[in-house]
């Protein structure tokens, strides 16, 4: 039986793109790690790549306002669903002087960011993709000879902050997390992904996304031996939300705490049981 491949949409700036340091071009298809990653994942899946150079979060570029990412981001969700997988890894240009913003303010357009994409994925498919939350690989130590005058200390300081804002924030909002710290970056220009970056990126990646793809074939093993039971929420829920977040059939009703299960919509899962920080989740 055929079987559609599993959409994995990469929403980045220009290292998602593939912006060469020098001269400055694009690196060739193959080099790219959306290209590795498609590679790598295979026929079942299909990899789109989704990257602009200077993209921010949720912040103007001055004489560049297409590169605010957040505005356009629900006409290009909608040019891609149904989507599986929904990769994404901004925030280096946030750091830009000509921005303003302080890590914290960062942060702030990347939940702005998330949220819009679930209220986005809401509207246009019947459940919700699993997210990665990826923080870019930050500004190299050359920073004060690099190619692009953008670059410099503050935004080296700030770009090292980003993981320690993003982990927490892809908890909330049940992403898998994907620290780009230690991949390797240009040294001339401080900020672009060499081509060994690219393959250290395709490589976490593809870890990412495969650990999904074995916690899903789990569940779909328990659903088929669990058919006749039940996931409650007991009263040791604390209402943080995660499980609303990680739930793809959108089901779990968050008025109230304890939260409640719609049943008729369950698909059994047991995404909500395992983000569950308060063991609250049983299968009864
Ligand atoms: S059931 Fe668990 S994950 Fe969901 S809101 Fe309650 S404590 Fe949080
Ligand atoms: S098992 Fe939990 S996460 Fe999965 S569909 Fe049911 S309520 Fe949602």
């Amino acid at each position: 039986m055929n079987k559609e491949p599993k959409a994995v949409l990469c929403y980045g700036d220009s290292n998602t793109y593939g912006l060469e340091p020098l001269p400055g071009g694009r690196y060739p298809l193959k080099v790219r790690w959306t290209t590795q990653l498609q590679e790598q994942l295979g026929d079942g899946y299909i990899v789109i790549p989704e990257g602009l150079s200077g993209r921010t979060t949720d912040f103007d570029r001055v004489d560049a306002p297409y590169k605010r990412g957040l505005p356009p981001l629900k006409a290009i969700l909608g040019s891609h669903v149904p989507v599986d997988v929904f990769i994404v890894m901004l925030g280096t240009n946030d750091c830009i002087a000509e921005v303003g913003a302080s890590p914290e303010e960062i942060a702030g357009g990347m939940e702005r960011f998330l949220k819009a994409a679930r209220e986005a994925f809401e509207e246009f498919q019947e459940f919700q993709p699993a997210y990665i939350l990826a923080a870019p690989a930050p500004v190299g130590p050359n920073y004060a000879v690099s190619t692009d005058e953008a670059v410099d200390e503050s935004m080296y300081i700030k770009s090292h902050q980003l993981a320690g804002l993003y982990e927490p924030l892809a908890a909330k909002y049940g992403c898998i997390f994907v620290d780009g710290a230690g991949t390797e970056i240009s040294a001339l220009d401080s900020e672009h992904l060499t081509e060994e970056g690219h393959r250290q990126i395709a490589a976490l990646m593809y870890e990412a996304v495969t650990s999904l793809e074995g916690t899903q074939d789990l569940k779909a093993e328990t659903k088929e031996t669990d058919a006749d039971k039940h996931y409650v929420i007991t009263d040791d829920c604390i209402g943080c939300g995660y499980c609303l977040a990680a739930c793809p059939a959108i089901c779990i009703e968050g008025t109230l705490i304890p939260f409640t299960i719609e049943q008729e919509k369950c698909q059994h899962c047991g995404a909500c049981q395992d983000i569950c920080p308060s063991d609250a989740i049983a299968l009864l």
